[in-house]
């Protein structure tokens, strides 16, 4: 999961990473009394997930009531390279000396933590890798042993950072290794990474992506309003615990596993058709999750019929077929169901199809048939 930048500030503060006092609002009015709180001069800065907010036009300094209004007016609701802004961030503005880039991330083929340091910060770090790769000074973190005092220093030192605020900057980013390792983080980058005129290293901004998977030991990511950039659909189904990513075409897909549901995907293609969405609903294939995700598809306008895909394995194709049959009594389908099921015990489980097909439920024996069916029937409910 992404956080916006107030979130990842947030998440700095509490591992000690120095961030400046800030809030996050959604109205002009509630900006100039933000404002009013933190104290000018303050920085009013568009939330969305996407750089390059500065370019845009989505980071604006006021240093006055007047100019807070003016800027929070025009930066809400604009548009940042598709992203529309519905919350601003309003921070005590700082005075810069310096602008550098750090970061923490993953290095899967190192099997090892990577940190990037530069002194050219507040510019695409892409930029600086393709045009000026020595000013970016690398260390791998090996993740049982954790980074130590010294081996950040010579990291830091190998950065050629202004010599004064070596301690400092030592500081800082092992706080930042911190609550990347402590904090389950997949990112965390802060570009700039500034020095204040009075020698004070300081988080501008602030890039985390989370680790999902380490979602079960942080109940407090359940307030972080992630969900709030996700489309509809989208936030439905996560609401639901299911794998949805929306599409534009007008079949329904409904799969166990994401290989299964992508092969899916592309078989649908294959046939003339386009998916509405991408379904993996995992593993089992309970009555439960069938409904739910039956459910999701069926709230989306797009979706003209629906293919269920399900290869049975630990779950057997008795239960896959009892899963969908009790489903479909609990939920009011608009359009056609097409079935296709194999896999463990999947005679049986077509067996209790059949006493309930008709022509908006229909049971076939391959994926290639079943895309068919799916892909007309979508055709001929236009
Ligand atoms: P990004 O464009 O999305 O990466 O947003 P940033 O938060 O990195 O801000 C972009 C640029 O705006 C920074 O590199 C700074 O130059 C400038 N900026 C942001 N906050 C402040 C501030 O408090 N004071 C000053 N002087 N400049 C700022
Ligand atoms: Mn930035």
């Amino acid at each position: 999961m992404d956080l916006f930048e107030y979130q990842g500030k947030q998440l700095f503060a509490r591992y000690g990473i120095p961030v400046s006092a800030g809030e996050p609002v959604d109205t002009v009015d509630q900006a100039v009394a933000a404002a009013e709180r933190v104290g000018y001069p303050v920085v009013v800065k568009a939330q969305v997930q996407v750089g390059g907010r500065g370019k845009a036009g989505g980071i604006k300094l006021a240093s006055n009531e007047d100019e807070t209004r003016t800027h929070a007016g025009n930066i809400l609701g604009m548009d940042i390279k598709g992203h529309v802004v519905h919350r601003v961030w309003i921070e005590h503005a700082s005075d810069i000396a310096e602008e550098y880039y750090a970061s923490f991330t993953l290095d899967r083929s190192a099997k090892k933590h990577l940190g990037m340091l530069s002194a050219q910060g507040g510019v695409e770090i892409e930029q600086v890798a393709e045009e000026n790769p020595d000013a970016i000074s690398r260390i791998h973190v090996d993740p049982v042993e954790g980074l130590t005092e010294a081996a950040c220093r010579e990291w830091v030192l190998g950065a050629h950072l202004d010599a004064n605020v070596t301690d400092g900057a030592v500081e800082v980013l092992m706080k930042l290794y911190d609550a990347y390792d402590k904090g389950d983080c997949d990112l965390v980058e802060i570009n700039p990474l500034i020095v204040t005129p009075d020698g004070r290293v300081h988080a501008l901004d602030a890039k985390v992506t989370l680790d999902d998977n380490a979602r079960f030991r942080h109940p407090e990511w359940d307030e972080l309003q992630g969900l709030e950039k996700l489309d509809v659909r989208e936030r439905e189904a996560a609401e639901k615990g299911l794998q949805y990513v929306g599409l534009d075409g007008s079949v329904g897909v409904i799969a166990n596993g994401a290989g299964l549901a992508m092969a899916t995907c592309d078989i649908v293609h294959e046939v003339g058709g386009r998916p509405a969405n991408f379904l993996d609903i995992g593993g089992g294939a309970s009555a439960q999750v069938m409904a739910d995700a039956l459910e999701v598809i069926n709230n989306d306008p797009n979706v003209k019929s629906i293919f269920i895909n399900i290869f049975g394995g630990i779950t057997k194709g008795e239960e896959v077929a009892n899963g969908i049959v009790q489903a479909l009594t609990q939920v009011e389908i608009a359009s056609p169901i097409v079935i296709r099921l194999d896999g463990t015990n999947a005679e049986q489980g077509r067996e209790i199809l059949k006493s309930h097909e008709s022509e908006r439920l229909v049971s076939r024996p391959t994926m290639v048939e079943a895309a068919r069916s799916a892909v007309e029937l979508a055709g001929s409910a236009k």
